[in-house]
């Protein structure tokens, strides 16, 4: 059988392929060349496989694209703690290249706009980093996460910086109330080399799926990313992704996100999947207008949007049963997290079958996460604080393994 969900992306573009609204960038004089017909789609799902269809090899500047990826390196660079001190995680409401610093703070709002964007790019690899080392920084990390060599585009970078005066005047803001230490000229040519780095829509759908799944990259399996980073990247996409059309994108899409000037669009949805769209012209935001319109569209068609999580509880119990004289088994299935958890629990304290032996049947179970594995455990030890005796069917170790170490790092790790 072939997937109809390469059909399904097909469909999107023909959908909407003759929709010739919006405007090509062009105070980056090398965007305003791109054709605007130009219109490519990808997906990569949690376990690694990607869709795609339209000019899905089309080649274009990650641009902004680029702020949420740089930021979950700099959070790896130095933690939590120091990169909040330099950047906010509040929507600003402005455009993406206000010249504008939180009250009080004078840090920038958010990663998402060009003045934190900035103040983050100073920041990888350290405090003291200099061009070469920040901009091998995020090409090494961006390849990575694509899963392939990527490289600047150097005609476009060159264009941007001859034309990069506002970005200019925003360093130079930054350095004036000390939130990069670097010469703003360094730090803005790093940051637009970072902006140049050639992708397709099918590295930014693989870049993208990483976030999705906490960090682990879905075709190597390799921790990429900690967790905690994720959250804290998917979080700052959600809220700042979309500029100043940041609450009309979560009402309607539904999916923490990012776009560029050079007419991409990212989104990521956590646990499923990892999208992306290019078609170059924009809207008055900033934003593509096909890419907008297609990822309302998969969203309602995909039932995507992030409020609208199937309950999960109820489906854990499979079944709860007693074998022979003295024993009650209690078979859990799926993904068990907290009302996974709390529905387990549940069933043991409207428990009647009056059994000397319980016996917790995980064999059927996937995945634990910390909070889950606590309340279970909790279970057990409660059920043997009332003189039953316990048994733990867990023939893959999933109250055991991964989640243990995700629950010690998410501890360490502070803000
Ligand atoms: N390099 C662009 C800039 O700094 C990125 C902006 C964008 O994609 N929105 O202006």
């Amino acid at each position: 059988m072939k997937s109809p969900v390469p059909d399904y992306l097909d469909e999107i573009i023909e959908t909407f392929k003759d929709d010739r609204q919006g405007e090509l960038a062009d105070y980056i004089p090398e965007l305003a060349r791109a054709d605007p017909d130009t219109f490519g789609i990808a997906l990569t799902v949690a376990d690694g496989r990607t869709h795609s269809a339209g000019n899905d090899d089309y080649t274009f500047s990650i641009q902004s694209i680029s702020k949420p990826f740089a930021y979950a390196a700099a959070l790896t660079d130095l933690g939590l703690d120091a990169v909040h001190e330099t950047v906010g995680v509040e929507p600003s409401g402005e455009a993406f290249n206000e010249l504008s610093l939180e009250h009080g703070t004078r840090r920038p709002k958010n990663a998402m706009i060009n003045a934190g964007a900035i103040a983050v790019h100073q920041l990888l690899v350290g405090r003291s980093s200099n061009v070469e080392e920040r901009v091998e920084r995020v090409r090494s990390f961006f390849s990575e996460l694509a899963g392939r060599e990527l490289s600047v585009d150097e005609a476009v970078c060159r264009s941007e910086l001859d034309t990069a005066d506002r970005n200019l005047a925003i360093a130079h803001m930054l350095k004036n109330y000390g939130i990069i230490d670097d010469a703003p000229h360094d730090v803005v040519e790093g940051y637009t080399r970072q902006c140049s780095i050639g992708v397709n829509v099918r590295d930014l759908a693989m870049m993208c799926a990483t976030l999705a799944n906490m960090g682990v990259h879905p075709v190597t399996g390799q921790q990429v990313v900690s967790r905690r980073v994720a959250r804290q990247t998917l979080s700052v996409m959600t809220v700042c992704g979309m500029y100043d059309a940041a609450g009309e994108w979560l009402t309607t899409v539904g999916i923490p996100a990012k776009s560029g000037v050079s007419g991409g669009l990212i989104g990521a949805l956590p646990g499923q999947c990892g999208l992306a769209v290019v078609s170059p012209p924009l809207d008055e935001h900033g934003n593509s207008v096909r890419g907008v319109r297609a990822f309302r569209k998969l969203s309602d068609d995909m039932g995507m949007h992030l409020a609208e999580a199937e309950p999960q509880g109820a489906t854990v119990v499979r079944d709860f049963y007693v074998r022979g004289e003295k024993e009650a088994v209690l078979e859990l299935q799926g993904t068990v997290q907290f009302s996974g958890a709390e529905a387990v629990l549940h069933a043991l304290e409207n428990d009647t079958t009056g059994t000397d032996r319980l016996t917790f049947d995980l064999s059927r179970v996937d995945r634990v996460n910390d909070v889950a594995r606590r309340m279970l455990l909790e279970a057990k030890r409660r059920a043997e604080l009332d003189g039953r005796t316990t048994d733990l069917v867990d023939p893959d170790g999933v109250l055991t393994s991964s989640d243990v170490d995700a629950a010690k790092e998410a501890a360490s790790e502070s803000h």
